[in-house]
C-alpha cells in the first residue's frame, strides 16, 4: 500500500492527485473548478469531493489523504495528524490566511467526511521555515501588538523550497547536511529562500506571501508608508490596496501582462515598461541573492525552480549575469538544455553549482504525509 491521496483545495476548485511513493509518479490527477459559482452544478466541497471520489473508483488501497494548507502560523513545523483539535486551529489561523486555509478546511472536512477510515495530514506551505530564528524572522515594530496578532515573518512555497533543495543535494552527490543553498522558487508567485545544511535560514515572502520578490501580480517588498501615502493622497482604502498590491501590482501593474511570456515577448519587440519590469524582476532577485550570500557565509549551490525558473534560459541567464565575481556562473549550452530533470547548468569546476530542477508540490506532500502515518 503505497499510494498517497494529495488534496489542494482552494475556494472555488480542488485539485488532486493519486501519488505512488514507490515510482514517485502521479497515477491520476484532476481539477475540480467553479465549486460553488453562479451557472455551476457543483454546489459546495462536499460535492465536488463526491466528484473527486467517483472519479478515483471504489477499492483503492490508499494510505492517507495529504492536504496543502497554506498557513500554519507558529503552530506547525511538521506534517501532523489531522484531528478536531487541528482542524479548529488551521480554523484559527484563517485570520492570517482569509483567502487560503478556509479554502483548505473546506477540502478537509470534505474528504475527512467522505473517507472516515484513513488518515488525514495536514502539510504546510509555512513548516519548513519554522526553522528560521527569530532575527531573521521578527519585524521591528511594537512587541507586544506583534505577539498579541502573531505578526511576524512566516514564509511560503516551503514544501516546493524543501523538495527541490533536496533533490539538488542529490544530483551534486553531496549531503543536503552540508550544503548552503539559495532556492529561486520563479513562478506567478515567487520567493527565495537562503538554507544551510537542509535548515531554511532565510526566507523572502513575510507574514503573507505579499513580501520579496517581483512576481505576476503582487509587489514584492516596498516601503511600508506607500500603504499611507495612498491612502491619505490616493484616497484608496484599505481593502483597496489590499487589492492594489497582491492582484494589481507586480508584472501586471508594471506592464499591464501578469505571465512573464508576454512580458519578455513585448520587451523584445522595444515595450519600454515591459523592459523596465523585467530589469526591477532580475535587481530584486540579485538583492536577495547577495543579501542571502552574506547571510549563509558562503554557497554551494544556486536553485531555479517554478514556471520561469524551470522553463526560460534567457530569464536565468539574465537573473544571474555578471556575478561571477561571486563564483555563480552559467554555461550556456547547458542552460539551454530543454529537460523535465533536475541539472547543473553552471560549468564544471564552478566555484557555485548553479541547477534547474522542476518542483513537485504533490510528491513532496505525499513524502511528508506517508512519514506521518
Ligand atoms: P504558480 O506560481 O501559479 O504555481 P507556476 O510555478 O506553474 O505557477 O508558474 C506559472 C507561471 O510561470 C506563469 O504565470 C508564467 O508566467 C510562467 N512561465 C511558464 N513558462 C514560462 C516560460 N517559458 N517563460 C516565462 N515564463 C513562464
Amino acid at each position: 500500500m503505497t499510494q498517497v491521496f494529495v488534496v489542494n483545495s482552494g475556494s472555488s476548485s480542488i485539485k488532486y492527485q493519486l501519488v505512488d511513493l514507490e515510482s514517485g509518479t502521479s497515477v491520476m490527477g484532476g481539477l475540480i473548478e467553479r465549486i460553488g459559482e453562479p451557472g455551476s452544478f457543483i454546489a459546495d466541497h462536499v460535492e465536488g469531493m463526491q466528484i473527486v471520489l467517483d472519479e478515483l473508483g471504489e477499492g483503492r488501497d490508499i494510505l492517507a489523504v495529504g492536504h496543502r494548507v497554506v498557513h500554519g502560523g507558529s503552530a506547525f513545523a511538521v506534517p501532523t495528524l489531522i484531528d478536531d483539535a487541528v482542524e479548529a486551529e488551521i480554523d484559527r489561523l484563517s485570520e492570517l490566511a482569509p483567502l487560503h486555509n478556509p479554502a483548505n478546511l473546506l477540502g478537509i472536512r470534505a474528504a475527512r467526511a467522505a473517507l472516515p477510515g484513513i488518515p488525514h495530514v495536514a502539510v504546510f506551505d509555512t513548516a519548513f521555515h519554522q526553522s528560521l530564528l527569530p532575527a531573521a524572522y521578527t519585524y521591528a515594530i511594537d512587541a507586544e501588538l506583534a505577539r498579541t496578532h502573531q505578526i511576524r515573518r512566516y514564509g511560503f512555497h516551503g514544501t516546493s523550497h524543501k523538495f527541490v533543495s533536496e533533490e539538488a543535494a542529490r544530483v551534486l552527490g553531496k549531503p543536503y547536511a552540508e550544503l548552503k543553498m539559495i532556492v529561486l522558487h520563479l513562478g506567478n508567485g515567487a520567493s527565495v529562500t537562503a538554507i544551510d545544511g537542509g535548515q531554511s535560514v532565510d526566507t523572502s515572502m513575510g507574514l503573507t506571501p505579499l513580501q520579496g520578490l517581483v512576481m505576476g501580480t503582487r509587489s514584492g517588498d516596498i516601503d511600508p508608508a506607500v500603504v499611507f501615502h495612498l491612502k491619505r493622497h490616493a484616497g484608496l482604502d484599505v481593502d483597496e490596496i489590499d487589492t492594489l498590491l497582491n492582484r494589481k501590482s507586480g508584472l501586471l501593474g508594471l506592464t499591464g501582462m501578469n505571465d512573464m511570456r508576454d512580458v519578455q515577448e513585448a520587451a523584445q519587440q522595444g515595450n519600454a515598461d515591459a523592459e523596465l519590469a523585467l530589469q526591477v524582476w532580475r535587481h530584486r532577485i540579485r538583492h536577495y541573492i547577495g543579501a542571502y550570500y552574506a547571510q549563509l557565509g558562503g554557497l554551494d549551490a544556486v536553485i531555479f525552480t517554478a514556471g520561469i525558473g524551470e522553463n526560460n534560459a534567457l530569464l536565468r541567464r539574465r537573473a544571474l549575469g555578471g556575478l561571477a565575481h561571486l563564483g555563480i556562473r552559467v554555461d550556456d549550452d547547458r542552460n539551454e538544455l530543454m529537460s523535465r530533470e533536475a541539472r547543473v547548468i553552471s560549468p564544471d569546476g564552478a566555484r557555485v553549482a548553479v541547477l534547474v530542477v522542476p518542483t513537485n508540490e504533490e510528491l513532496e506532500i505525499a513524502r511528508q504525509t506517508a512519514s506521518v502515518v
